[in-house]
């Protein structure tokens, strides 16, 4: 199995070097448009790129606003701020996903509770948030769901590797016990859910332009919100300044989040190709599912979402599979890498409180991803 899946690898990517687990593709207007605000000086916090990118990237999402910032991370503590989350509140979210999804819970005062996640998504389970809420949170007389005086303020699913999650069902467990649903789909740009992108569903949503994404700035990321919450987004991600022709007066605590320019002139370029770079990585899914059927269990999309594919994902029999998988393809130059520790087993994070996690145990122990990059020159 092991040498059919390098097989499958090579015969995508042709090539006998090393194959990376993802690299960033420059192959259409990324050097021009660079080279435009090269040329112009506009390279910083002042420029029409920022303004396109937000535009394109609200057109393609179909956000009521987009507002582009240094990184995803910085991009979801916002949302979270103005989704209300603040110091002592409480943050459901799911044990397995990037630690930048709790970096942001913690940034923004409060302290992540884990749930657990589906094993067709890969990401947060809706039984499971609402089966940790009914066994431990009550309702006051506010309104606010709590545990113990610790109010229990959103909901953070992340569509892991471009999966979406159950959203629907998520959305239906947050009305009903006052949480505000705030999506990380920082790996699901291009990724819909019953039609609708990944990012647009919940209150709001945050992205990211890392150089590992589908698509990159360098470093970037982007607040999906609807156009009230969006114009509180640019104004707090650009120090809270009062627009004015030579004043500087700021009416509040703000943040210096915004994207230079230069990056996005960079993103900008990238989301033009952003339809190939989806076609390309579910043309390689396709590839992986074929060349290891009866072999491997590759993680396809969920059902009424079509996903990105950000990162192919094989789920291994047990954990002596998955090493032996690990040790065979990378001695073969062909990068793969296990899903990421679960936050639970992270020091600042061992703390928290939590549901039982057993399917997000189960999956940590086996899941790999496989080179997803795509081609050069494409
Ligand atoms: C990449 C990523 C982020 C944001 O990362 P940045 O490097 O800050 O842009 C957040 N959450 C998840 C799940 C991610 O994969």
């Amino acid at each position: 199995m092991f040498e059919a899946l390098i097989a499958a690898v090579r015969d995508h990517y042709r090539t006998t070097g090393p194959i990376p687990l993802h690299a960033p593709v420059f192959a259409g207007n990324e050097q021009a448009y660079v080279a435009e605000t090269i040329q112009s000086t506009f390279v910083s916090s002042v420029g029409s790129f920022v303004d396109r990118f937000e535009a394109d990237m609200a057109a393609l999402t179909g956000a009521g606003r987009a507002v582009a910032v240094v990184n995803g991370t910085a991009a979801l503590h916002i949302a979270l701020r103005l989704a209300g989350v603040g110091p002592g509140d409480l943050v459901i979210t799911q044990p397995l996903t990037f630690v930048a999804t709790c970096n942001a819970i913690a940034y923004a005062g409060a302290d992540p509770v884990f749930c657990d996640v589906d094993r067709t998504t890969l990401g947060l389970s809706p039984e499971a948030v609402e089966g940790w809420l009914t066994d431990n949170a009550r309702i006051g007389t506010d309104g606010l769901a709590r545990l113990g005086e610790r109010v229990i303020r959103a909901c953070v699913p992340m569509h892991t590797f471009g999966h979406p999650v159950r959203l629907a069902e998520l959305a239906n467990v947050c009305a009903r016990w006052g949480l505000v649903l705030v999506e990380d789909a920082a790996e699901s740009l291009g990724s819909t859910y019953r039609g609708q992108h990944t990012g647009t569903i919940g209150r709001l949503g945050s992205q990211s332009f890392n150089g590992n994404k589908i698509l990159t700035t360098g470093g970037g990321g982007m607040i999906l919100a609807d156009a009230a919450l969006g114009a509180r987004a640019k104004h707090v991600t650009t120090t809270a300044k009062v627009p004015h022709p030579f004043e500087y007066v700021h009416d509040e605590l703000g943040w210096n989040y915004r994207m230079p320019n230069i990056n996005a002139a960079l993103g900008v370029a990238q989301l033009e190709r952003l339809g190939a770079f989806v076609a390309e990585k579910r043309a390689l899914a396709q590839h992986y599912i074929d060349g290891l059927a009866g072999l491997a269990e590759v993680v396809r999309e969920p059902e009424g979402c079509r996903s990105n594919y950000w990162l192919n994902a094989l789920v291994c029999d047990d954990m002596a599979m998955r090493d032996a998988l690990l040790a065979a393809t990378n001695a073969a130059g062909v990068m793969t890498r296990p899903i990421w520790a679960l936050m639970t087993t992270l020091p600042m994070y061992a703390g928290a409180p939590r549901g039982s996690l057993p399917m997000a145990e189960w999956l940590a122990a086996r899941v790999v991803n496989l080179p997803s990059g795509i081609r050069g020159g494409g």
